[in-house]
């Protein structure tokens, strides 16, 4: 089973892995309470509170932005303010992703 949160209800829920292994993709479940798109989460994945809405923010910044907590988590950051902190500095343009090949040569 593999963990999955919608943000809107603030649960999680465990849904069996499905094609998770053969197409490296977690599979999409909907809510069953709102019929949001579930998130997938990795197993680090502690859920905060149902009434620590900041907490529940952060998650979401982070988990929207790709770091779902995974296994080997290290540093994530504890608060709202630090995750988005987090999700600027990863998001500079520091180290230059590779360009993908040019295909504007026609
Ligand atoms: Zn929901």
């Amino acid at each position: 089973m593999i963990k999955f949160v919608c943000f809107k209800c603030r649960k999680v829920f465990n849904r069996p892995e499905g094609q998770y292994h053969s197409s490296g993709r977690a599979p999409r479940y909907t809510c069953a309470e709102c019929g949001d798109e579930l998130h997938h989460v990795g197993f680090a994945f502690r859920p905060p509170r149902r009434q620590s809405t900041d907490q529940w923010r952060k998650v979401e910044v982070l988990v929207r932005h790709g770091f779902n907590f995974p296994n080997d988590v290290g540093g994530y950051p504890k608060t709202l303010s630090e995750a988005r902190e987090f999700v600027k500095e990863r998001r500079k343009p520091n180290h230059t992703v590779q360009p993908t090949r040019a295909s504007a040569r026609g």
